[in-house]
């Protein structure tokens, strides 16, 4: 550590801090990263890591900005290549049925809505989805939406990839470093951040903590009231990895089936198949006994049997790899992105489908940063609108 003079230091590890970190730096600024651990050892590595913005179709200022995170994997992708970020271009499948009339319902409107936005999504039939997905044992009256362009990735690999861009512009990345405070001169303006290892001198510095946003700004600024107040939930999700099913790869798209049982499922990196399930995802907690993982992870093996009979099922269950993740979950849903209201020089990210959104909100942000002007797709999720900031 010699010149410890940086244009701003980025505090996280994860996609979002990762990435954002690249976004600045190919702004020309001089980037620190720094992790208190490994890079994507949290949230980023145990994640589903579906690309899109199929499944945001409420709001439509939130759905632009998760279709601007798909666009921008592709410029990435142009940039880069698929293979050297860890893209996989599946395209996904909503799998609803015909005699669920209220979920056959909910998945044409949202068919409509995507329609409405201009998102490359398309409604195909039984015989369609059976030749799309042939290992899998679909009901008759199944119909499914398509998007096509809904890519999946290995994360952890993207998030090395882009540190390695990072240092490629000239920035630094530590790793096994905790930030522990800022120093701020009496005017509020920031003009260092203190480290583990050393006090690194900056102007700007983002927070990009992930679900321990709340009490890392607590920490550095020493206000402990945003520990309690910050309004973010952290939700668990449980996700299995199951060993390669070569010579098979059972399935090619990710698949939501919102059936009899809801499961979700994904072509892993490793051959195998990623899989989780919203309502199993409420019986797990942060520090679950593994045994109770075990249970729950049966239960999905045993869904996910049902679907693909070429699957070994609950027998493969000892080869799994089983990961709980704590999603960083704004109270309304939608992310936290910007300047600190009232400091000068802080800035934050905190974000659901962090996944999709790290290239959108890295982009976005850098910009914010590099000019002092809140692009407009911005504008509706900075901190501002959070009551007493
Ligand atoms: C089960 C599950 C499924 C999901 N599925 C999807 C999906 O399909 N699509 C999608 O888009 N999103 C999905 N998400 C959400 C997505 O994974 C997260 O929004 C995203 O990973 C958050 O990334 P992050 O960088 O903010 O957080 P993290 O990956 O947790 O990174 C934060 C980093 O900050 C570091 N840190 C914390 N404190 C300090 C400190 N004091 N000093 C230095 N470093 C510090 C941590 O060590 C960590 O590495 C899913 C999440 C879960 C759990």
């Amino acid at each position: 550590m010699d010149d410890l003079n940086y244009d701003i230091a980025v505090i996280g590890g994860g996609i979002v801090g990762t990435t954002a970190a690249y976004f600045l730096a190919r702004e020309g600024m001089k980037v620190a990263l720094v992790e208190r651990g490994r890079l994507a050892g949290g949230t980023s590595s145990k994640s589903f890591a579906w690309i899109n913005g199929t499944s945001k179709t409420a709001d439509e200022n939130y759905h632009r900005l998760n279709a601007r995170g798909l666009a921008a994997y592709c410029e990435l992708a142009v940039e880069f290549g698929e293979d050297a970020l860890g893209l996989n271009p599946a395209g996904s499948l909503n799998v609803v049925r015909r005699s669920d009339a209220a979920g056959y319902a909910a998945a044409k409107e949202r068919a409509r809505v995507l329609a409405e936005f201009s998102y490359p999504a398309t409604w195909v039939d039984r015989k369609v989805l059976g030749a799309m997905e042939p290992h899998v044992n679909f009901p008759d009256d199944a119909e499914a939406l398509y998007a096509m362009a809904d890519p999946c990735l290995n994360a952890p690999h993207f998030v090395r990839f882009m540190a390695d861009q990072v240092r490629a512009r000239g920035g630094t990345v530590y790793e096994d470093c905790a930030a522990q405070t800022l120093e701020v001169r009496d005017d509020g303006q920031v003009t260092g951040l203190v480290t583990e290892k050393a006090t690194l001198h900056t102007e700007r510095v983002l927070l990009a903590a992930g679900p321990g946003t709340p009490e890392v700004l607590s920490e550095l600024t020493g206000y402990d009231a945003y520990a309690a107040r910050f309004p973010l939930r952290k939700v668990p999700g449980l996700l299995l990895r199951t060993p390669s099913n070569s010579p098979h790869r059972l399935i090619r798209h990710v698949l939501y089936l919102s059936m009899d049982a809801e499961i979700h499922m994904l072509p892993d990196f490793n051959g195998g198949l990623k899989i989780g399930a919203d309502d199993t995802d409420g019986m797990v907690e942060a520090d679950s006994a593994l045994e109770h993982l075990h249970n729950v992870a049966a239960i999905l093996l045993d869904r996910a049997k049902d679907y693909l009979p070429g699957f070994a099922g609950r027998d493969c269950l000892d080869k799994c790899e089983l990961t709980v993740g704590v999603r960083p979950f704004p109270e309304d849903g939608h992310s936290l992105a910007g300047a600190l209201p009232g400091a000068k020089g802080l800035y934050l990210i905190a974000t659901h489908s962090g996944i999709t959104l790290a290239p959108a909100i890295g982009g976005l942000m850098a910009e914010l940063i590099t000019t002092g002007a809140t692009p407009e797709m911005l504008k509706p999720f900075t901190l501002e609108r959070i009551k007493g900031f």
